[in-house]
């Protein structure tokens, strides 16, 4: 493997719902997320994150074996609902305690603290209120910024605001897959400019607060045409500005793209005040990019959206049948900097992994399938450096198997099996080949 540089940040990522359970200690309120896995039918089995890897319990050996992997950046996620159990008013001690206590350890063992601060788990009073269509959530949203900075800001100096806000969008509010559940289609488009408005909001509040680098993390894919056919050019094009350009273009250029082929006129959407794109566009610090798969378009005339995805032959899949793709990465992080120009802050990859069917056998699981996955995906981010993108970072998904939101517990992305009957976690092959690549990293930085 390539060096990266003494500074290039190696870590793993995981999100508050997905790992925590103990949903009704110290005060925590009920997410959006509590209350849509309660909804008949919508999770695979039933499973919901009540217990899911306990790490609210547990995550002082997390924290341990952490350490023993050598990463130098653990990317988590804070949940608003422990920090405002309503979404609003003063913040609850205990729940930003556990924060405290998780951002000591961490930097007592030599790793460095990246919060998220929203990764899906709105407080379900805000989601009553009208959730990310109503424009006061980001202001909810940048007041709770201020609470967990104020609190941990003086030692973590990364902060990330949202997590693909084009997930929560399109699967929360526009199809009706994630939580709320909502499936308004086009309707759903307020969404977006709310969310880039509390992030925009927040990433004042964090820098009053003493933040030193905020970024925002979103999911990107390439978009590939099914066909050279005009219609499938078109069809893809739009799928490119919904997943790629939405949510990057007005924090990085201050503008939004072109809505048209979504029925948005010249004067853009309605839900966009004076200033609001001022305050989207304040400076960030990098750029979180979440990286699985590219997306192949073909038309889908008469749809509100008017696209739909085909498969892409020809490549190995994963357990959840993504196709797996290095070079993908490679030619989003080359587009990226192509788009953007100088307006492209550093990069740092703060998502990317892969489901397999891992199976403990004499006390080891052995995921060939992921070492190739995560060696294949590196070497891309090389390959992308090398074409001169300022990459920082890469961070696994994910540090233990855990709650993979509609799929509940069915597909495993750790690189520690997790045991659910036992919450026993075994560290499987992919976990030292990790640990070697990060030792050999930093002897070589
Ligand atoms: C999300 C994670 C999720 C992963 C795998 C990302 O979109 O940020 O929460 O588990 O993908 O589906």
């Amino acid at each position: 493997m390539p060096a990266f540089g003494a500074e290039f940040l190696w870590g793993v990522a995981t999100a508050a719902y997905q790992i925590e359970g103990a949903v009704a200690e110290d005060g925590r309120g009920v997410s959006v997320w509590d209350t849509f896995c309660r909804t008949p039918g919508v999770i695979r089995d039933g499973h919901t994150g009540d217990v899911a890897t306990d790490h609210y319990h547990r995550w002082r050996s997390d924290v341990a074996l952490m350490a023993d992997l050598g990463i130098t950046a653990y990317r988590f996620s804070i949940a608003w609902p422990r920090v405002q159990p309503d979404g609003k008013g003063q913040a609850n001690r205990a729940g930003l305690d556990f924060y405290n206590r998780l951002t000591d350890a961490l930097l007592a063992v030599g790793i460095r603290p990246v919060p998220t601060l929203f990764h899906w788990d709105l407080p379900q009073p805000l989601e009553d209120d009208g959730g990310w269509l109503a424009r006061d959530t980001a202001y909810r949203f940048a007041d709770y910024a201020a609470l967990a900075a104020g609190r941990l800001a003086d030692r973590i100096d990364m902060w990330i605001t949202l997590n693909e806000p084009f997930i929560v969008t399109a699967f929360g509010y526009a199809l009706g897959m994630h939580a709320p559940g909502k499936a308004l289609m086009l309707g759903a488009l307020p969404t977006a400019h709310h969310q880039l408005l509390g992030h925009g909001l927040a990433v004042a509040a964090l820098r009053a607060a003493g933040a030193d680098r905020v970024l925002l993390t979103n999911n990107y894919s390439p978009a590939w045409p099914a066909s050279d056919a005009a219609a499938d050019l078109a069809a893809t094009d739009a799928y490119d500005v919904l997943h790629n350009r939405l949510f990057t273009d007005p924090v990085l250029l201050g503008r939004y793209p072109d809505l048209a082929a979504f029925g948005v006129g010249p004067d853009g959407l309605d839900c966009v005040a004076d200033r609001d794109l001022d305050v989207i566009s304040a400076p960030v610090d990098g750029l979180g990019v979440n990286y699985y798969m590219p997306t192949r378009l073909s038309a889908l005339p008469g749809s509100p959206l008017p696209f739909q995805m085909e498969p892409i032959p020809g490549y190995p899949l994963t357990a959840f049948g993504w196709p797996v793709i290095p070079a993908g990465l490679t030619e989003l992080l080359t587009s990226l900097s192509e788009w953007y120009g100088t307006a492209l802050p550093p990069v740092y990859v703060t998502e990317n992994g892969c489901s397999e069917q891992d199976e403990p056998a004499d006390g080891t699981v052995a995921d060939p399938g992921r070492i190739d996955y995560l060696s294949g995906h590196i070497r891309a981010v090389h390959a992308a450096v090398l074409a001169g993108v300022d990459v920082r970072g890469y961070f696994v998904w994910t540090f233990t198997d855990n709650f993979e939101w509609s799929e509940g517990y069915h597909q495993r992305f750790g690189l520690v099996y997790t045991d659910y009957d036992s919450q026993r976690r075994i560290p499987k092959s992919s976990f030292s080949w990790y640990r070697d690549l990060i030792a050999a990293q930093r002897s070589a930085g």
